[in-house]
């Protein structure tokens, strides 16, 4: 069975190719490890091996594992949906937010952000593969979307966010990708984030521009239960 620190040097390989045959600096690729369902253990591992950013989908699995790692100077980003009476504890206890679809929620992170903090950084969640996935504004949505979430006080919008349908088909995985990429161009406004990419397609969001891939079961191995 390979280590967390092997399948980590693996993934560095991988980026680092990716981030090559596109003609990138490598540096300007960050990974996210995604730990949902896996204990706070296998995140203190990933720790030792060198990764400072964590990405959670469920609230209150993240806010346990954050106890659990309090002597760790990590740096936590919430990457799931977002209901209305989870945002306080969101905007108190997270860094980034990758996966906010509508303005209430944006306002609330806003007006719920403690004033000793920094602002909340932000991503918009784009659903681009349409009826495929039920999260994310739509493309159609998103410039006003944006303009208005850039103009609260207590969030940093940083960029986009988008899980397209699942394909191993690179050539439909660099249009989805691309797709992103030239929305986020396209709202004019000053955006340094793409948070695209998973296990399985990093190399195709890294070609289109990720900034983020957000990486779980190639860092931690398969999850027994919880969201593919
Ligand atoms: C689970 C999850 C990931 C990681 O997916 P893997 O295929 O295991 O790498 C990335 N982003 C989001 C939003 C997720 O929910």
């Amino acid at each position: 069975m390979s280590t967390i620190a092997d399948n980590l040097s693996a993934l560095f390989q991988r980026i680092g190719s990716a981030a090559q045959a596109a003609g990138r600096d490598p540096a300007s690729i960050q990974l996210l490890a995604v730990s949902k369902t896996k204990p706070a253990a296998a995140v203190r591992e990933a720790y030792a091996a060198g990764v400072r950013d964590v990405g959670e989908n469920y609230l209150q699995e993240a806010l346990a594992k954050q106890l659990e790692l309090a002597d760790l100077p990590l740096t936590w980003h919430f990457i799931g949906p977002i209901q209305s009476n989870k945002t306080r504890a969101i905007a108190e206890h997270f860094d980034w937010v990758h996966s906010v679809d509508r303005l209430k929620i944006a306002q609330r992170l806003s007006e719920q952000r403690p004033a000793n903090l920094p602002p909340l950084n932000l991503c918009l969640q784009v659903n681009v593969s349409g009826e495929a996935s039920k999260s994310g504004c739509t493309p159609e949505a998103l410039p006003a979307l944006a303009a208005a979430v850039a103009a609260l006080p207590g969030l940093k919008l940083r960029g986009l966010m988008a899980i397209p349908e699942p394909t191993e088909v690179r050539a439909a995985q660099d249009a989805a990708f691309a797709r992103v990429r030239e929305l986020q161009a396209s709202l004019g406004l000053d955006l340094d984030t793409l948070s695209m990419g998973m296990s399985h397609d990093l190399e195709s969001a890294i070609a289109q521009g990720a900034t983020w891939v957000r990486i779980g079961t190639a860092l931690f191995g398969a999850r027994d239960y919880g969201q593919p």
